[in-house]
């Protein structure tokens, strides 16, 4: 929307501030939503600056007129819920983690759904949300089956051969060595 200063036409009479109802006798008005204002009346809703001053567009919704940044703060975005993938508004709270914005209520264990308080530990697993206890248990998981799976099989096999050397040679073992008696 913008707005637009003005020379008062002759011929349109003494318009009224839409603002303070009174007549606007200064030589300089805001036209602005179709209606006349006066400098001083013309302001933001919410932070009172005057809207003649900043830039050049205002912004209105719901009856309330606003400045940029506060239509922005209000009304616009903050960005998309990394958990839900909605957006989600500027005004509402939100959590953050690394680079990701969530709705506050979306913010949870994406595994048991458990709510963070304050100070509890979280954490951020292939971009999922994870309680400590979920990362923990992902993080076994993880291991046990990628090549350390693998490597746990080698090791119990050269335990496995290195016990059976042992048994054949004898060494250190107190028990009967390749059936011979003692
Ligand atoms: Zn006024
Ligand atoms: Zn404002
Ligand atoms: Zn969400
Ligand atoms: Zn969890």
């Amino acid at each position: 929307m913008e707005i637009k200063e003005e020379n008062k036409l002759p011929n349109s009479g003494i318009p009224e501030c839409a603002g303070c109802q009174k007549v606007i006798r200064e030589r300089y008005l805001l036209k602005a939503l179709d209606q006349f204002w006066h400098e001083d009346c013309l302001k933001c809703t919410c932070c009172d600056c005057r809207l003649g001053e900043v830039g050049s567009t205002l912004f209105t919704k719901a009856n309330l007129i606003l400045c940029k940044r506060d239509y922005l703060r209000l009304f616009g975005t903050t960005g998309l819920c990394s958990a839900c993938n909605k957006t989600i508004p500027a005004f509402e709270m939100v959590m953050r983690a690394r680079g990701n914005v969530y709705h506050l209520e979306c913010f949870a264990c994406q595994q048991c759904n458990h709510r963070f308080c304050v100070g509890d530990r979280f954490y951020l697993h292939e971009n999922k949300i994870l309680c400590e206890y979920d990362y923990e248990e992902r993080m076994v998981f993880a291991n046990m089956s990628s090549d350390s799976i693998a490597q746990m099989k080698r090791q119990a096999a050269r335990i496995g051969l290195s016990r059976s050397v042992e048994t054949c040679s004898g060494y250190g073992s107190t028990e009967p060595v390749c059936g011979e008696a003692k």
